[in-house]
């Protein structure tokens, strides 16, 4: 069985190194029937410390196609990338496209195969932030409506789908979607990686450094594009960093707009993008997350951290409703608020909101059932 893999930014190469795990263990334990992963990385993320030193530390498999499409706009990026990715399907034939989350590549592996009949699979379908102006929540709702399996990492997420209507077409087009509780694939990668992750000598250095710290990252460009918001967050992390120092692994996009509005923080550590184990590494050791990352926003929670998120609204609703992450949209005195009350709350950690850590081997045999049916 074929299986192809469509990735490009950085979520996604943790959540796919989740899954190449469990084909290959799948393989190694001599199952059938056998599995080849072909993967296809679209270029979205390209500098080293946004997409290869992921493929070094997570031992994913290195792209079989490499298709080096990055840095341009939203449409002229995806059509590109449409165009190239249907090359490799046509060329491939695959039994299975497999995408995951939210992004262009998402979109354009999605869109490229079913356009060309093959069953295309999307891991962590079902989210929504009901915010249809983020470019993220118009990929998923699109993705999701094409794809043949539609692997949900919770029930409310399926029944995001519901309310979509999607139960009106299970059995009722010829390739009925198949909407399934896989748990979520972040999950599997922190359980696992976290017994692995030893950090850089840099963030050994950082760590011992400072005895308390803050984490924090900013990326969405609901933040990013708009310099009121983006001066907000900057200003009421600097405001924080004066008491307790705020570490900031930058995002590229976010380095370069700081720049052109002339914004310079003065408390805040800013250091560059770090790899997945110095992340967890550094998740770990911080006392609380400032983030507008979908990913980071359960990272914290699986490593026990409370999360203050960046955005007025989150897919990740069960985090909020446990009491686990708050949301403070850009506005600086909600975020200083949330640092001095929220986060010395005492949280009761004892849940399991998205599985056990097996999706992605949920995955896997769901996709198998289907090609062997
Ligand atoms: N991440 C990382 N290094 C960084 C920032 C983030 O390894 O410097 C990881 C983070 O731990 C999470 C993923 O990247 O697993 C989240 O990616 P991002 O925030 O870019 O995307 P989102 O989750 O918002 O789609």
């Amino acid at each position: 069985m074929k299986i192809l893999t469509v990735i490009g930014a950085r979520p996604q190469f943790i959540k796919a190194a989740a899954v190449s795990r469990a084909i290959e263990e799948h393989n190694r334990k001599g199952m059938q029937p056998s599995i080849s992963e072909v993967i296809v990385h679209t270029g979205q993320h390209y500098d080293h410390n946004m997409s290869d030193i992921f493929f070094e530390e997570m031992k994913i498999p290195r792209p079989n196609y490499s298709l080096g499409i990055g840095a341009a706009s939203h449409g002229a990026m995806t059509g590109r990338m449409l165009e190239k990715i249907e090359e490799v399907l046509v060329q491939e034939k695959p039994d299975v496209v497999l995408v995951y989350g939210d992004t262009n590549s998402t979109l354009a592996g999605a869109l490229a195969a079913s356009k060309l009949s093959f069953p295309v699979a999307h891991v962590e379908a079902g989210l929504r932030s009901m915010n249809f102006r983020m470019p993220e929540e118009q990929n998923r709702i699109l993705v999701d409506r094409i794809s043949t399996w539609l692997f949900c990492p919770t029930d409310h997420a399926i029944q995001n789908l519901n309310n979509e209507g999607f139960s009106n077409f299970i059995g009722k087009q010829s390739n009925s979607p198949k909407v399934v509780n896989t748990g979520d694939v972040m999950c599997d990668a922190v359980r696992y990686y976290i017994l692995h992750a030893k950090p850089s000598e840099k963030i050994h250095a950082l760590i011992d450094n400072h005895k308390c710290f803050y984490l924090s990252t900013i990326h969405r460009a609901e933040n990013t594009d708009d310099r009121n918001r983006l001066e907000s967050i900057i200003k009421a992390l600097d405001e924080i960093a004066a008491d307790i120092s705020v570490v900031l692994p930058l995002h590229p996009r976010t380095r370069n707009l700081l720049d052109e509005y002339g914004l310079f923080p003065k408390q805040i550590e800013i250091i560059e993008p770090v790899g997945y184990f110095d992340m967890l590494t550094l998740l770990s050791r911080c006392k609380a997350v400032f983030t507008d990352s979908g990913g980071l926003q359960k990272e914290s929670y699986f490593l026990h951290k409370p999360c203050v998120t960046l955005r007025d609204e989150t897919e990740w609703v069960e985090l909020v409703t446990h009491g686990y992450n708050v949301l403070c949209g850009a506005d600086k005195h909600r975020i200083i608020e949330a640092e001095k009350g929220f986060i010395n709350s005492s949280i009761d950690w004892n849940s399991q909101l998205y599985g056990e850590g097996h999706a992605a081997a949920k995955i896997i045999n769901e996709v198998i059932r289907g090609y062997l049916s």
